[in-house]
């Protein structure tokens, strides 16, 4: 029997700037090394929070919801979409998580007799939740990405844990690679690599030593500023790699195993891993002629409150463009901001014309909920293609109940908590959400069951499923109450919990595409299957533009 390897290391870490595309790159050399290996991808993060769920999307970007329930960073997302991994929650090591456990361990007297310090027992609890991961998980390659810059100073734990991991884990199992900027000043007109001698020396005063460097640059690196990396930072010129700025993010697979990235990490970790990039290659290339030259275009709106940084919506942004490669056609999205709509009814027609297709996707709280609820009828009444998505189908609800079933008085009782009355609540608290006081991780989270009802569209859409899995995260649900009011005057509510009264997925069979799922199918949409869902939208959305 062949002997399994031990698991082999790749740690990352980012330098100059924030904001470089860590996430990307982490996930882009995985997508290379996945065909044959074993991945998992584990990020560090510095900040207090236990998990990113109780954050604003417009601080931090869009918490992602992985399959075990764990709410996580937006970087989770890449690692799954280009690796075609499921992420767990103990792979994202918070300070947070971090110093609870060291202050359960204390309290419990696992340090009996000792003063606990920050060395050597922070940096141990960081290094054995790697090690406990490598003896679960047991996968070929770990990443290990550290979040922020080397720079940051709540960082610094995980950078010195990982300097003394090289040396436990043996230096042959385990590659350094800091990303860095590469400016090209205006006037100056040359790559700049000042910043990055900077970055390596501060991770060098730290006790690391990168063996690949990656330089984001506006255009690829020169074979002279590559030497000239290479003789500053102490390493090879060959591992030196052009991060250059791309369009379509899933490109950039391909620009590293150009520049010999696979290569490189092949020699250095002793493995055998070469990438078959063949589908890869023909997606991303519809995807950039299609962004040169479009064949067709539709434009989709996007109405939310959040829309000041799209970050907070960054897996529909994505699932648009897995339908981009696949359906062959230019996805335009406008982005509406709701809360202005409240004020300004009138120009919700100003603001969906020309539009093929509507998502309202998932939020929380009162502002913005009357603004989404007139686009829905708009894009209802109009047959214009609509997905909602959590939020946006509960209010796809309201909307429905308000305007075709005429219960005036309709919303969520969601509102209540900004002071609104409710008299009739066709969205509710789900039933075991009632009591839950805490915030952090307390919503109905991650993969659950759906039941499918045959002759629907969902069943088609689906591919004659009666069951699927996907991704939640909520605490209100469609009332029960009401469904049989709401099923009388024609809504189909054709996805439900299996042996639960939860409703799942809706639609309307009269038009051309109006759905809404209390599940986020963009949380497991990827360039090689998009999401069932997202694609049936786009297709609709193409037979307006036929007409
Ligand atoms: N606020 C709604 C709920 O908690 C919807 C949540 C969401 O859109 N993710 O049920």
């Amino acid at each position: 029997m062949k002997r399994k390897l031990p698991t082999k290391y790749i740690v990352v870490t980012g330098g100059v700037l924030s904001g470089l595309g860590k996430g990307i790159a982490v996930a882009s050399i995985g997508n290379l090394l996945s065909d044959k290996l074993k991945l998992i991808a584990v990020k560090c993060d510095g900040y207090l929070n236990t998990d990113p769920g109780t954050m604003n999307p417009i601080e931090h970007g869009e918490v992602f919801v992985l399959n075990d329930g764990g709410e996580v960073d937006m970087d989770f997302g890449h690692y799954e979409r280009f690796m075609g991994i499921e992420a767990k929650f103990n792979w994202n090591i918070t300070m947070g998580k971090v110093f609870k456990n060291i202050l359960e361990k204390e309290r419990r007297g696992d340090y009996l007799g000792k003063t606990v310090q920050f060395i050597p027992h922070v940096t141990q609890v960081i290094k054995d939740s790697f090690l406990e991961l490598a003896k679960t998980e047991k996968p070929d390659i770990m990443f290990i990405e550290v979040g922020g810059t080397v720079g940051d100073l709540e960082n610094q734990f995980f950078l010195e844990a990982l300097r003394q991991f090289k040396r436990d884990v043996g230096e042959e199992n385990i590659v350094n690679i800091h990303l860095t900027y590469i400016p090209i000043p205006s006037g100056v007109m040359e790559q700049k690599s000042k910043p990055t001698q900077m970055s390596v020396r501060l991770l060098n005063e730290k006790g690391i030593e990168p063996d690949i460097i990656i330089g984001r640059s506006r255009e690829f690196l020169t074979d002279a500023i590559k030497a000239k990396i290479a003789s500053y930072c102490n390493i090879l010129p060959e591992a030196v790699i052009s991060g250059v700025d791309v369009d379509c993010v899933y490109e950039i697979p391909l620009i590293y195993e150009k520049e010999g990235l696979t290569e490189l990490l092949n020699t250095k970790l002793n493995i055998y891993a070469p990438p078959n990039l063949r589908s890869w290659n023909q997606w991303v290339d519809t995807l950039k002629s299609n962004r040169i030259s479009p064949k067709r275009k539709v434009i989709i709106a996007i109405c939310g409150k959040y829309t000041a940084l799209e970050d907070s919506y960054a897996s529909i942004v994505e699932a648009l463009v897995h339908c981009e490669a696949h359906l062959d056609v230019k996805v335009e999205i406008k982005w509406i901001e709701t809360s202005y709509l409240e004020d300004n009814v009138d120009y919700v027609e100003q603001a969906l014309e020309n539009v093929q297709g509507v998502i309202v996707p998932g939020g929380f709280g009162h502002r913005g909920t009357e603004g989404k609820i007139r686009i829905i009828q708009y894009a209802r009444e109009k047959n214009i293609p609509y997905l909602g998505i959590c939020l946006g189908m509960q209010l796809a609800v309201v909307e429905y109940a308000r305007n075709k079933c005429s219960i005036t008085g309709a919303h969520s009782s969601e509102v209540e908590d900004s002071g609104v009355s409710v008299e009739h609540p066709v969205i509710t608290i789900l039933e075991n959400q009632a009591g839950v006081k805490d915030k952090g991780g307390t919503m109905r989270l991650g993969g659950h069951d759906v039941e499918i009802k045959k002759d629907t569209r969902a069943f088609k859409i689906y591919g004659n499923k009666k069951s699927i899995r996907e991704r939640f995260r909520h605490r209100y649900e469609v009332n029960p109450d009401y469904v049989g009011k709401l099923e009388e005057e024609g809504m189909v509510f054709s996805g439900k919990a299996p042996e639960e009264n939860i409703m799942q997925l809706i639609e309307l069979p009269d038009h051309i595409f109006f759905f809404g799922c209390q599940f986020h199918p963009e949380l497991k949409s990827n360039l090689r299957k998009p999401a069932p869902l997202f694609y049936e939208l786009i297709n609709s959305a193409m037979q307006l533009i036929k007409e």
